[in-house]
């Protein structure tokens, strides 16, 4: 269940104003709003995204994230290019190669550790932007023994109430 913060009026298309961080994301949310799109359908996603698309395979698009989470030094998005919204939508296919893309992630960048997730579904349940299937990549800090090195910071969800 969300909590009362969530409001109904801020889902608007495709796109969850609950969940934008950034003043960038959000000028650009209302543009897409505004034309009706759903900004990560294949069509649409180079139109809109800031980034240059760093990867394109048969089923996803490989770019860094607009807005980086505060933090990170690397923050990657998969995004699928058909329309799709649950993991049971994607084809089998595209998750091998998913995992293809995610290595050549590792590789390219020579990663020696990170984390990958994704949310999907109804945003209001899962802290999501964008009601399209994307797989998320990010990077941190090794901690070393600086006690400002404080710990990334991801919404993937609310908790139920006490
Ligand atoms: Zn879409």
């Amino acid at each position: 269940m969300p909590t009362k913060k969530y409001t109904k009026k801020k889902k608007q298309g495709y796109l969850d104003f609950n969940h934008a961080r950034t003043p960038e994301q959000i000028s650009l949310m209302k543009k897409i709003v505004e034309d009706g799109v759903c900004p990560f359908c294949k069509e649409f996603f180079t139109k809109y995204h800031p980034k240059p698309i760093l990867k394109e395979t048969k089923w996803w698009y490989v770019s860094e994230n607009m807005s980086p989470y505060e933090g990170t030094s690397l923050h990657l998005i998969f995004v699928y290019k058909e329309h799709a919204v649950m993991p049971s939508e994607i084809s089998p296919e595209a998750s091998k190669e998913l995992f293809k893309l995610i290595s050549w992630a590792e590789k390219e960048n020579e990663l020696e550790g990170g984390s990958f997730f994704v949310r999907f579904g109804k945003s209001e349940m899962t802290g999501g932007s964008v009601d399209h299937f994307h797989v998320q990549l990010i990077v941190g800090n090794a901690k070393g023994t600086d006690k400002k090195y404080d710990k990334l910071k991801v919404k993937l969800g609310y908790k139920k109430p006490e």
